[in-house]
Formats: C-alpha cells, sequence, structure tokens
C-alpha cells in the first residue's frame, strides 16, 4: 500500500491487541496501537489468570511485575449457601486487577516499539481500506489491520454487519469489593442455569459476579441482588456492572482478506469456565505472526488464510468446551455432575485443573470424556 503510515493497525488494546502490538513490533514492523480509551481503564473482568493465560503472557510479554497477582491456592464449590466440596491446596489461579494488567501489557507493547494512538475514538473506521480516522483528525493507514477491539467490535461490525450473533452471546454481572481478599476462591454451581458465581480474592478486596449463556439479562440483576444479599452484601452499597461475553460461538472465519479479527471479537471466549484472557493473548500473537508473514511474501491479503491455520488449535479447543457444556449445564444431568464433584477429590482436581488452566480439554481425550459422561450419568463418584 503505497504511502501507508504503517504497516499494521491494531485498533484496541486489551490484551490481544497488545500481544499482536508487541509481536509485530518485535518481529519490525511499523504499528500503530489504537484504543478508544486511556489506559489504565476499567475492564469488567473476574480478572482469573489461568496458569495457561500465564504461559502465553510470558511467551509474548516476557516477565511481569509479581504485584500485580495474588496468587489463589483454594477453591470452595458451593450450590447456593451449600458448600459441595473445598479443595485445598488446589491449582493455583492467579487473581488480578485488570485495569493494572491491561495497562502493564499495553506498555510492554509501547515499549517494544508500537506507536502509541490510545485515548482517541475512531472518526472514521474502514479497516478493509486499511484506513482510521481518529477523533483528533490524524489519519493512520496500513495493508493490514488487526480487529482486536472486544465484544462489541467495530472492526467486526463493519465486516460483518454484526459483532457477534446475539443467540450465542453470554452475559455477565460483576462488583469490586475493596477490603481484605477472602480466603478462598468460591464457585457457585447453580448461580444460574448454564453459567456460575464466582467470588475471587484479590491483593487489595474481592470481585464477585454471576455469568453465562443463553442468560435473561432482565431477570440478571434481580437475580445478582439477591445472591449478593446472600453473602451479606448490599447491593445498595456497591456499584453493580454488566458486560457481554462472547462464549457461545466462536466466529467460522475470523476476519476477511487482511483484516483479522483476534480475541473477544472473534469470539474467543471458554463457554464452561468463561476465560477469555488467554486466548485474546495467544490470538492476538498468532494475528500478528500471521500479518509478519503476509507483509513478508507481498501479499497482505493472504494474512487471513495464514492467521486461520495459526489459529485452528484454539478453535478445537472451543469446539471440545462446548461439546461438553452441554453435559456440564444440562438441566437434567447437573445435579448428577454436582453429586460426584461434591464426593470425588479426583473429579475436583481435574475440574480445576481445567478451569486453572493447567489441563486442556484435549488432554481429556474421548475415553476420559466418556468415562466422566458415564460417571456424571450414573450420579457415582468412583
Ligand atoms: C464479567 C466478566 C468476567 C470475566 N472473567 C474472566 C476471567 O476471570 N478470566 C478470563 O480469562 N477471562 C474472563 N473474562 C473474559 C475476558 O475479560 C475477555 O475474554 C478478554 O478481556 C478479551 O480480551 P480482548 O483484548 O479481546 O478484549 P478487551 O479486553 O475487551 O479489549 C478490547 C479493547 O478495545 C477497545 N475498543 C473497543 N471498541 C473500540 C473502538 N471502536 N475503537 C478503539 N478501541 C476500541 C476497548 O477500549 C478495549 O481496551 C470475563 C469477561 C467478563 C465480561
Amino acid at each position: 500500500m503505497a504511502g501507508a503510515s504503517h504497516d499494521l493497525l491494531v485498533i484496541g488494546a486489551g490484551p490481544a491487541g497488545s500481544a499482536a502490538a508487541i509481536t509485530a513490533a518485535q518481529a519490525g514492523l511499523r504499528v500503530a496501537l489504537i484504543d478508544k480509551a486511556v489506559f489504565p481503564r476499567d475492564k469488567l473482568c473476574g480478572g482469573g489468570v489461568t496458569g495457561r493465560a500465564c504461559r502465553y503472557a510470558q511467551a509474548v510479554f516476557g516477565p511481569l511485575p509479581q504485584d500485580l497477582f495474588h496468587t489463589s491456592r483454594s477453591v470452595r464449590f458451593a450450590s447456593g449457601p451449600a458448600t459441595l466440596a473445598r479443595l485445598a491446596p488446589a491449582p493455583a489461579i492467579q487473581m488480578t486487577m485488570r485495569s493494572a494488567f491491561d495497562a502493564a501489557l499495553r506498555a510492554k507493547a509501547i515499549a517494544a516499539g508500537a506507536e502509541d494512538f490510545c485515548g482517541q475514538r475512531l472518526a472514521v473506521c474502514d479497516p478493509e481500506a486499511g484506513h482510521v480516522t481518529l477523533a483528533d483528525g490524524r489519519a493512520l493507514s496500513a495493508p493490514v489491520v488487526i480487529g482486536a477491539d472486544g465484544v462489541h467490535s467495530q472492526v467486526a461490525r463493519r465486516l460483518f454487519g454484526r459483532a457477534q450473533d446475539p443467540a450465542t452471546l453470554g452475559f455477565a454481572l460483576e462488583v469490586e469489593l475493596p477490603g481484605r481478599p477472602g480466603p478462598d476462591t468460591e464457585l457457585d454451581m447453580t448461580a444460574l442455569p448454564y453459567g456460575y458465581g464466582w467470588d475471587f480474592p484479590k491483593a487489595q478486596g474481592r470481585t464477585l459476579g454471576i455469568g453465562g449463556l443463553s442468560v435473561d439479562e432482565k431477570d440478571m440483576r434481580a437475580r445478582f441482588e439477591l445472591w449478593l444479599r446472600a453473602r451479606g452484601i448490599d447491593p445498595a452499597s456497591v456499584r453493580i456492572k454488566g458486560h457481554h461475553l462472547p462464549s457461545g460461538a466462536s466466529r467460522a472465519v475470523p476476519g476477511r482478506g487482511a483484516v483479522l479479527l483476534a480475541g473477544d471479537a472473534a469470539g474467543l471466549v471458554d463457554p464452561i469456565t468463561g476465560e477469555g484472557i488467554a486466548w485474546a493473548i495467544l490470538s492476538g500473537q498468532r494475528a500478528a505472526e500471521a500479518a509478519v508473514e503476509a507483509l513478508a511474501i507481498g501479499q497482505p491479503g493472504r494474512a487471513l488464510p495464514l492467521y486461520q491455520r495459526r489459529l485452528e488449535p484454539v478453535r478445537q479447543e472451543l469446539r471440545r468446551a462446548r461439546l461438553l457444556a452441554r453435559l456440564v449445564y444440562h438441566p437434567m444431568l447437573q445435579p448428577r455432575l454436582l453429586r460426584v464433584l461434591a464426593r470425588s477429590d479426583h473429579f475436583q482436581r481435574r475440574y480445576m485443573a481445567l478451569l486453572a488452566g493447567e489441563m486442556d480439554y484435549a488432554d481429556l481425550g474421548p475415553r476420559r470424556l466418556l468415562g466422566v459422561a458415564w460417571r456424571v450419568l450414573r450420579g457415582r463418584a468412583a
């Protein structure tokens, strides 16, 4: 593209965009990292950074400051007020505040050479022409564009008319409670049909929320207020916020030509656990690698097939999760699953290993999956 200001425009500076920007900048591309927000900015999220996410973050961004994280090593599985089981020690999960975490990742991308265009809305967004104009009038262009602008992606809307299929969107509500962290991570397995509730300990407080798939958003607030009251929290004393999760289906074709979608913009969230940070980082990295390769061969339009090949293992993993979600959240099977979970230490460890990102769905394999299904159907622990 003659006279382009950059080689790559990355729109969105969350984990996906920062991962794309740092990967491309380190490969020598001229990268513009664009976000409407000024960082640090809030992002509604449980902030659970799994072992998988830590590995990807370390590989892409290098070491991160340890004070970003609070390590949780015990978990209470609950069903409403009843404790089903407590696992301690449990596979560790690092808990973070997204404002600080995302700001640290973005700072690494800028330090690696990506040019900072954060704090500006897009006045014009024409990704297929490789062109955007910022609200302050600056025009930026590049032969490849990565849309990492979250669940309501403007880039995806420009390509496909809508960012996500509303029928597959999940929804979650959360509050932040400052103060001392609780002793355990708590997972309320029956807070919602097709979802769960969480109470995540943080260095300076807790994040509590409920969320899932196929939820009736209108009904959620009243349900959440009851859930908070059951925990001794007056809903009037906290600020309740809601956000969509693209956990129902990943986009079959994550982009078009030289425009690639990464992270939530591509629908890459686990439908069982709600985990999205790991997939955002990995897909951002993979999108940038595809951009680098397409530009090296002088064919920016090849970026999409190169990206799709690299993204296939992620899409396969999320496909497996979607299959398993039908079992885990099936209204007839869930009570049996909870009985097995309550009785079996082995099952609790496996569940937490999945949740903490120590194990992939692929590691379950068809035989183990059938074993799980059999035990759940019989409602037996062993
Ligand atoms: C309530 C809740 C709890 C969650 N808990 C967890 C959890 O514990 N662990 C986990 O792994 N995942 C969790 N997730 C999922 C996780 O938050 C997302 O999957 C993850 O943030 C995706 O990263 P991203 O970079 O794709 O998008 P985002 O983090 O959403 O970043 C997108 C960026 O794009 C910018 N942007 C948007 N529109 C524009 C525009 N038009 N122009 C310029 N910039 C734009 C935004 O300002 C933002 O900075 C949770 C999600 C929710 C809603």
